[in-house]
């Protein structure tokens, strides 16, 4: 059974501050209509159900996103245990918070205990201004930890323009490893763009994965999404992912560290899932180490049930 780990939905205007949101567009946007800022923004969960009945995805984990302040997106709690109410299968959800505020560890509890989270995330800390090892995110990190479920981090760098650079350091996910042993940690995107960073941590703490979601789009697979910006690094992704890949299943040991999601709509499930399943051929073709099956497999069909425990047994 294949897990989407990683997927969005908002609506705009609900779920939009306006102003912050014009602050990121390109100058080619600016005399945009409100009717045009619709059109790019609204993201019903129909869609992404629509996509995915064309693939072999059989559940997809919602995650909210608070970013209110940089990029102008604040998905409600309410919002994503609604859709999920709706359609338990195949939809679950992680909910977010700024963990810094008054009141996340609380709302992380209730969210989890009366509206079904079965992580907490995206947690931002670019988009959310705050860093993962302050003091003052540890009452959230010990009830998730108590209420085993996993925190799902865009922990590296972010792009918005109103966001700091500064609280994307991936170094802190080790000093929340380090004092939360019993806490498992997703870095998303394989820590984008600090990979290295990232295979370092996943490697270093047994309680440490990462995800490879929005990775095709970022090297150019996607027409429809970021590749428009990189159309000539068409194996760009490959390039990228392989020699993680393999650092893990060869040098480590590892195949069961990596997590497979699309981060939805940037990445569609049946394209993210065609493009990584078409490694191995593209390997050959260039005579390099293939990896093993296996590895591939476990990504998609296995891992995630040892992180997300909630659903492991729910999908079994
Ligand atoms: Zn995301």
């Amino acid at each position: 059974m294949i897990l989407d780990c990683h997927m969005h939905s908002w609506r705009y205007p609900q779920h939009f501050d306006r102003e912050v949101m014009l602050a990121n567009q390109p100058p080619r946007r600016r005399g945009w209509s409100e009717e045009q800022f619709k059109q790019m923004w609204e993201l019903p969960v129909e869609h992404y159900l629509e996509e995915m009945k064309g693939s072999d995805v059989a559940k997809a984990l919602l995650l909210g996103l608070k970013a209110g302040a940089t990029l102008g997106i604040d998905v409600a709690n309410e919002y994503l245990a609604g859709l999920v109410r709706e359609r338990p299968d195949p939809l679950a959800w992680g909910c977010c918070v700024t963990p810094t505020e008054p009141g996340a560890a609380a709302e992380v509890e209730r969210c989890v205990n009366e509206m079904g989270a079965a992580a907490v995330g995206e947690l931002g800390p670019v988009y959310g201004g705050f860093r993962l090892d302050d003091p003052k995110c540890f009452p959230v990190w010990e009830v998730a930890r108590d209420l085993d479920v996993p925190l799902v981090v865009h922990a590296g760098p972010a792009q918005a323009r109103w966001g700091h650079l500064k609280y994307g350091d991936l170094m802190a996910v080790d000093e929340v490893a380090i004092q939360f042993p019993d806490l498992r940690i997703v870095i998303c995107h394989l820590g984008y763009h600090r990979y290295e960073e990232a295979a370092f941590l996943v490697a270093k703490h047994e309680n440490v994965y990462a995800d490879i979601s929005w990775l095709p789009q970022l090297a150019g697979f996607d027409r429809r999404a970021l590749s428009r910006y990189l159309p000539q690094v068409e194996h760009g992704y490959y390039h990228l992912i392989h020699p993680l890949l393999y650092y893990f299943t060869q040098t480590f040991g590892l195949t069961d560290k990596l997590l497979w999601g699309t981060d939805f709509p940037a990445g569609s499930p049946g394209r993210s899932i065609e493009t990584l399943m078409g490694i191995n051929s593209w390997l050959e073709q260039r005579h390099l180490p293939k990896l093993p099956e296996e590895s591939v497999r476990r990504m998609l069909h296995e891992t995630w049930r040892k992180v997300f425990t909630k659903l492991s047994d729910s999908g079994r």
